[in-house]
């Protein structure tokens, strides 16, 4: 899911997030299994042009930019070759803006791989939508928050379009058999909203399976790092994840987002994780298991439920579980066999049987569950070392090579990830690029 990059993690927010990883220890959580070559998702980009211009988007809006049937195969292709996966999320850009979307959805579904849509829903139509169902369709992430200047919807708060998030998920109910997200980047101006958003989220616990928060990156340019491609420094001004002038805060960590989200929600327990690839206690995919329904969450999963899902999975299809079934959501009830494994759903069992007891009309409420994940993007380390996703599951193709979807606009103009070369105390950015070595000497 999707990265923006970042400024500079100095000290303090280093240590700030080290205090509050001691409420998650990354010991105790279950790691992910999820790797570079056997993973649960990876990404597929049919376009990069997109309807919207989202604040922090870190693909280029490129008009005429739809690839062909013939090159999206070959890129399922070079998956196929390189890496295991559940689903592959078909993203972009705007997905819904190429003409060929159901056919792109069967050429995924024709690997044996879950076809999830990455889109804005500003283009889906009840007519599309039956025609992504009748191509196989499984799953909509839709990315839905207040950066996006959205015509129609400009100018409304973080609470106001779940407005919008509603009509989406109803679209999606309506028609049936189809896993429905949301996910929402969190800017440092709507961290605050994230707990009222999960409300929402268990108000239509019936309709909704995914809540997703993308914590708010972008590269501030003229501070603390130099950007290099080999040992040629470059200008980082042309990527679509780079700014001089904004100065929000773009080091928001997981695990202060699980800070928040307890003030209202004590009982907040993630069970799983993915760390970085330079520092193992960060969490940078944090996933919670809720169950409950509008009225109740009863609990948690603990890490051990997450294990069995996983291992079990593997076990059974040869791989990592992406997404469950809406039909397999809404039986939170089947899930309580495995509560002689985990203490999370011990917990849940006990509180749902105490509220059954309280009152027995309760019954005949179902016990859904709901997946909650928080993704912390790239992190620049003091020493310059990006701390990526270790595990990515939004893994794309770019020539005939897997990379992080996250950095392909580097790829792209580079060829390369860049390096960041922290500069040295005082130092002006160079006006011009130069090669490393001439500092060396
Ligand atoms: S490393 Fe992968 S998962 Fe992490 S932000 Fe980048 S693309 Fe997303």
């Amino acid at each position: 899911m999707r990265a923006r990059y970042i400024r500079n993690i100095h000290s303090e927010s280093l240590h700030r997030e080290a205090d509050m990883a001691q409420t998650l220890s990354s010991t105790a959580l279950y790691r992910l299994p999820w790797n570079f070559s056997d993973n649960a998702i990876s990404w597929l980009e049919p376009t990069s042009m997109c309807n919207l211009y989202c604040d922090g988007c870190y693909r280029e809006n490129r008009t005429n930019s739809h690839k062909t049937l013939g090159e999206i195969q070959h890129e399922l292709d070079v998956f196929e070759r390189l890496r295991k996966c559940d689903g592959v999320s078909i993203a972009g850009g705007e997905p819904l803006a190429h003409p060929e979307i159901p056919e792109i959805v069967r050429m995924v579904k024709r690997k044996g791989w879950k076809a999830i849509i990455n889109s804005n829903g500003g283009l889906l139509t009840p007519e599309l939508l039956r025609e992504l169902k009748n191509a196989g369709v499984d799953g909509f992430t839709f990315h839905v928050d207040s950066g996006q200047n959205r015509p129609h919807w400009k100018g409304k708060s973080e609470l106001e379009l779940n407005v919008l998030r509603k009509q989406l998920a109803d679209m999606l109910h309506k028609v049936g058999g189809i896993t429905c997200s949301f996910n929402a980047t969190v800017y440092p101006e709507t961290l605050q909203f994230v707990p009222e958003l999960l409300r929402w989220g268990q108000e239509n616990i019936d309709r909704v399976h995914v809540m997703v928060f993308i914590n708010y990156r972008m590269a501030i340019l003229g501070k603390d790092v130099d950007f290099y491609v080999g040992d040629t420094q470059v200008h980082f001004d042309e990527m679509m994840y780079s700014k001089r002038d904004d100065h929000r805060r773009t080091d928001i960590t997981s695990p202060e987002v699980v800070e928040l989200i307890r003030r209202g929600e004590p009982g907040f327990a993630p069970c799983a994780y993915l760390n970085g690839t330079e520092r193992p206690d960060t969490f940078k995919w944090l996933l919670t298991g809720r169950m409950g329904n509008a009225r109740e969450i009863f609990g948690y999963v603990g890490p051990k439920f997450m294990e069995i899902v996983q291992t079990w999975n593997h076990l059974v299809s040869g791989k990592y579980l992406a997404y469950a079934p809406p039909a397999m959501q809404r039986r939170g009830r089947l899930y309580f066999l495995l509560a002689p494994f985990d203490a999370g759903l011990r917990g849940v069992m006990k509180r749902y049987l105490s509220a059954l007891f309280r009152n027995p009309g309760a019954f005949f409420r179902r016990v859904h569950f709901q997946s909650v994940m928080i993704i912390q993007p790239a992190d620049i380390l003091e020493t310059g070392a990006v701390n990526m996703c270790d595990g990515c599951p939004d893994i794309t193709v770019w020539n005939d090579q897997l990379v992080w979807s996250c950095r392909m606009e580097e790829q792209m103009k580079w060829g390369q990830n860049v390096r960041m070369v922290p500069r040295r105390n005082g130092a002006e950015e160079d006006a011009q690029p130069h090669p490393v070595h001439a500092d060396v000497e």
